[in-house]
């Protein structure tokens, strides 16, 4: 059996301890005792070294607690541990953070927490409800923060059977309760802070519906701070674009984007304008042959709306043939004047059919696609182009 040290101190970052049992070709300590906490309870594991040697992960086996090391301790009896305290800190921050927004929403709002994820980056918490509004949300960070400023005291104690539980819990025998002091009593292993004032602040991000819970992503301490400048960097950097106040950028935001519509269906409709006068030029630029059809090809690096339109005009003459060739995609446009005694969509459809591609269309316009440019060539000279 492992002792686990983190239990009752969780501010202990050297320890010695006796090796009981190896594993994996010596990769896998087992010790008498430990401070390194074990993934749990969904908060990682500790990491820092066994005389040296880097731990990789600690694995809770239930009776005894796995050390996964870098390389093979020397075989020796005894052992000294140095936890990653960083690392420890920030999670102690982020569970002791969780325990009390979990609280917050309990105690006002009547919403529990169902799971709770530590991340490497951000934290998250499951509330039991369908929905919740932006107001709740700052309410309860409020809340959460106030309790942070206050300074409450959190402690550990060892019960049989408690009652007053924020959260029944699924263990029988002695639990571990971590209370904050005149909020909240829950069963759990995890590392904390000794007084919420070491939480730091905490910052509620977004959240997200999954099944019937609501995932709520939050930041303590450190983590929230860096966010937080992370956010405000961000928001300078698009004051200085439209050079604005940090305050006005929202509404710097949607109206350009209104502007931006706006234009776009401007230059949109130009565009049409502008395609429908050259198809125009380019009838009356192209002589007719000797079957008196004006017949252009256009290469063009897409075949779009602007392209029809263009197409369209060009054949709106009288004994007008155009074909439209885009290599880039392969693709293909036909369109003829009503006069020209051919039928586009036919026409180009058997071909592209023969050629193993696809597409067809109306009398005076067909349009479809090929596999390659090869027969892209094939059928343009099929149609006399
Ligand atoms: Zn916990």
């Amino acid at each position: 059996v492992t002792e686990r040290l983190y239990y009752n101190d969780s501010y202990l970052r050297r320890f010695e301890a006796a090796i009981l049992d190896v594993a994996d070709e010596g990769k896998r300590v087992y010790l008498d005792r430990t401070a390194f906490y074990p993934n749990s309870g969904g908060q990682p594991s500790d990491r820092g070294t066994l005389n040296g040697v880097a731990v990789l992960d600690v694995i809770d086996e239930e009776d005894r607690i796995a050390h996964v090391l870098e390389r093979p301790l020397p075989s020796l009896a005894t052992v000294a541990g140095e936890i990653d305290w960083a690392r420890r800190f920030d999670h102690a921050q982020q569970h002791s953070g969780q325990h009390l927004l979990s609280a917050v929403f309990h105690r006002d709002f009547g919403l529990a927490t169902v799971s709770f994820h530590l991340g490497s980056e951000a934290s998250t918490i499951d509330l039991a409800t369908g929905s919740i509004d932006a107001d709740t949300l700052a309410q309860a960070e409020r809340a959460a923060n106030a309790i942070v400023f206050e300074n409450r005291p959190l402690g550990v104690s060892y019960e049989e059977s408690p009652g007053d539980l924020r959260k029944e819990s699924q263990r029988s025998g002695t639990l571990r309760i971590i209370s904050i002091a005149d909020l909240d009593r829950s069963a759990c292993g995890g590392t904390h802070v000794k007084s919420t004032g070491e939480i730091g602040p905490i910052l509620v991000r977004k959240t997200e519906k999954i099944r019937n819970t609501i995932r709520l992503e939050f930041l303590c301490g450190m983590r929230a701070v860096e966010q937080a400048r992370r956010d405000y960097d961000g928001l300078v950097r698009a004051a200085q674009v439209f050079s604005s106040s940090l305050a006005d950028v929202p509404e710097m935001v949607a109206s350009m984007q209104s502007r931006l519509v706006e234009s776009e269906k401007a230059r949109k409709k130009l565009g049409l304008e502008v395609a429908t006068m050259r198809g125009k030029q380019r009838y009356s630029e192209t002589a007719p042959g000797e079957d008196g059809l004006r017949r252009l090809r256009l290469d063009v690096p897409a075949i779009e709306e602007e392209a029809r339109a263009e197409a369209q005009s060009f054949v709106a003459g009288s004994k007008a043939v155009m074909l439209m060739v885009a290599s880039a995609s392969p693709s293909l446009l036909l369109a003829v004047s009503a006069d020209s005694g051919l039928l586009a969509g036919k026409q180009l459809g058997d071909l592209l059919k023969a050629a193993g591609g696809r597409g067809g269309g109306s009398a005076q316009v067909g349009q479809g696609s090929v596999p390659d440019r090869e027969a892209l060539e094939r059928i343009a000279k099929a149609l006399g182009f």
